[in-house]
């Protein structure tokens, strides 16, 4: 039986996705040979690269609009320097509001001066820091917008007087924004788009070439443009795998589609979450992510009998991450709403026993 797939990442994929990609693991396109078995220079691969290429864009509405995307190795985590590497001179500003930002933070701090414009590390990162300044010549500003760990995410973007960066390795494709405010955005393929191997990297191509450090060419965003992401070798089955679900988000409407679903989704969790004594949200109300709602059980007594029951209902991977405890549910973009109808049934029944 299918489980409830609750998991942070790698998560669920649609289903028809992962049936496409496993036919094509086998014989792609009745080639009589493997996705993964052809050159990544021969036609079958480069179209694959350059449609999913022009599906990112598109899916965010920043076609025509100045903006290249890359499909790059090495996770969101080599973001991190390369982000510094390409746009740091002198000094950036970054919004500490999880584990990943601060590890942004590390990293950008090998290469130069980084100031914190805010941080909510003091409560566990249970909020959203707001009403900020960013410095106006600083080289760039950096956010994370959904906080995977501790399930908080930025609602609103500030007015940014220096190009915008965010890591969106946790809601990339999952709602409507004005995609056109950032200058750069990147993502982990492995939580809302395809398996692990490959990183999106959108960036507004004029914000390059200002810094005048020598960067190591499979760092450099400018190489990687100049190459059509083929600079060497790319992650070939990722690639396809996440094509493939931007074309399955496509067909069903884009990513306005998409978000009615996740708000549905969400709304149910928090209910129960709020209404079910038994249960306390983790993040500020104001600031809940629409995808990882992290959640406590106040009855330590209760922890056995229900992750037993959590099991027979088929629901999986709903354990908290460490530096928070507790549960956490992540409802991505394949998560259907009966995963959630199903947690939430668990709950209210432990409610019952209770
Ligand atoms: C998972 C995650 C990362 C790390 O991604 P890797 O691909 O494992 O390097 C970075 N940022 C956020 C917001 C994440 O959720």
């Amino acid at each position: 039986m299918k489980k409830h797939n609750f998991s942070a990442g790698p998560s669920i994929l649609p289903q028809e996705v992962l049936l496409k990609a496993s036919e094509a693991i086998v014989d792609y396109n009745n080639s009589g040979l493997s996705v993964i078995e052809i050159s990544h220079r021969s036609k079958d691969f480069v179209d694959i690269m350059e449609n999913a290429r022009s599906l990112a864009l598109e899916l965010l509405g920043l076609e025509g609009k100045g903006y290249k995307a890359l499909f790059l190795q090495g996770g969101a985590s080599t973001q991190f320097l390369a982000v510094a590497l390409n746009l740091l001179e002198k000094r950036a500003g970054y919004l500490n509001s999880g584990s990943w930002a601060a590890k942004s933070i590390k990293e950008a701090k090998i290469y130069d001066d980084i100031y914190e414009v805010a941080s909510s590390k003091d409560a566990n990162y249970n909020y959203i820091p707001k009403g900020f300044d960013i410095p106006t010549d600083y080289d760039y500003f950096h956010c994370t917008s959904n906080n995977t760990i501790f399930g908080t995410q930025m609602k609103a973007f500030p007015n940014s007087p220096i190009p915008m960066v965010c890591d969106m390795s946790s809601d990339i494709f999952s709602r409507t924004l004005d995609y056109t405010q950032f200058d750069l955005i990147y993502a982990g393929a492995q939580k809302n788009m395809g398996p692990a191997g490959t990183t999106l990297v959108v960036i507004k191509e004029d914000i390059l070439g200002k810094v005048s450090r020598k960067i190591p060419s499979m760092m450099d965003y400018k190489v990687h443009i100049d190459k059509g992401s083929m600079f060497n070798t790319p992650p070939v089955f990722a690639v396809y795998t996440s094509m493939l679900t931007l074309q399955w988000l496509k067909d069903l409407g884009g990513i306005s589609a998409i978000e009615k679903e996740n708000e549905k989704k969400a709304r149910l969790m928090y209910s129960e979450i709020d209404l079910n004594p038994l249960f306390k949200g983790f993040a500020a109300k104001a600031d809940r992510s629409m995808m990882n709602a992290t959640f406590t059980l106040e009855n330590d007594n209760l922890k056995d009998t229900f992750e037993t029951m959590l099991k027979e209902a088929g629901i999986s991977a709903v354990n908290g991450h460490r530096s928070v405890g507790g549960y956490r549910a992540s409802m991505y973009n394949a998560l259907p709403l009966d995963s959630v109808k199903a947690l939430v049934e668990v709950m209210s029944e432990l409610e019952s026993k209770a």
